[in-house]
């Protein structure tokens, strides 16, 4: 067992409530392309922060469905990997444990974890753009051409609005709702595990400052330094493929204060 993962049991021991707090590293470990390094094939010539406004789906909404079908398309394909597996195995050494996302590929969900609070919304749940009704994405299914430039959404049954990603765009706000939440979690956890994460991300990347500022035990899971790395109680070099599963086998190893 490494050092590092000694030193997380020791610092999470008596902690009852841990908030983790994930970000496009936790992903990409999956083979989920990121943001940044998905400028490949087709999309090579399209900068994603023109593809992913209000503006742009209302300018060229068939592009703008398009790469996000290629990108559905590539979640769907991906796996979670051991690390999101070693979290909902955690759920069963604290009394409360939620994780906090800056992803949008639902990949947490799908491996089991029960509390998860997406801060940027979810691509695989889409809805019209007008009203927000539900669109159930399994009917995306029918759409072919999945290396195809332009994809006219599909409409709404509802109200004939077209539909679209359930993300939260650039120029759009965080859902008040799911950042509320987030902060209660962190402002009431005696834990904080930041995994992937840049911190640099604002307002979200706060989340992790208020762990610091309360004092309570801030481990930082990256195999990058971030400039929250100097201030943390632990900043672990590694891919979270391979620190979660062995922090959770070093806190099973480690009995709970009782
Ligand atoms: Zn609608």
């Amino acid at each position: 067992m490494s050092p590092d993962a000694v030193r997380a049991a020791e610092l999470l021991h008596d902690a009852r409530h841990l908030v983790v707090f994930t970000g496009s590293g936790m992903s990409q470990e999956s083979g989920v392309p990121t943001f940044r390094d998905e400028e490949t094939g087709l999309w090579a010539r399209f900068d994603p922060e023109e593809l992913a406004t209000p503006e742009a789906f209302r300018r060229h909404p068939g592009r703008v469905f398009a790469w996000y079908l290629w990108r559905w398309r590539a979640i769907r394909d991906a796996l979670p990997h051991a690390g999101y597996r070693a979290l909902v195995e955690l759920e069963d050494r604290f009394d409360r444990l939620t994780i906090v996302t800056q992803n949008v590929d639902g990949l947490h969900a799908r491996a089991g974890s029960a509390a998860v609070i997406e801060l940027h919304g979810s691509l695989v749940a889409f809805r019209c753009l007008d009203a927000g009704h539900p669109y159930d994405a399994r009917r995306l299914e029918e759409l072919r051409h999945a290396g195809a430039e332009e994809i006219e959404p599909p409409r709404c049954d509802r109200c004939g609005s077209p539909v679209r990603p359930g993300v939260v765009w650039f120029g759009e706000p965080l859902p008040w709702e799911q950042l509320e939440a987030a902060r209660a979690e962190v402002d009431a956890c005696d834990a904080l595990l930041v995994v992937g994460t840049t911190a640099l991300v604002y307002p979200a990347a706060d989340l992790a400052w208020v762990g610091v500022t309360r004092g309570i035990p801030v481990i930082e899971i990256n195999p990058q330094p971030t400039p929250l790395s100097s201030h943390v109680a632990l900043a672990w070099r590694a891919g979270a493929g391979v620190a979660l599963p062995e922090l959770a086998s070093a806190l099973q190893a480690s009995l709970p204060a009782t």
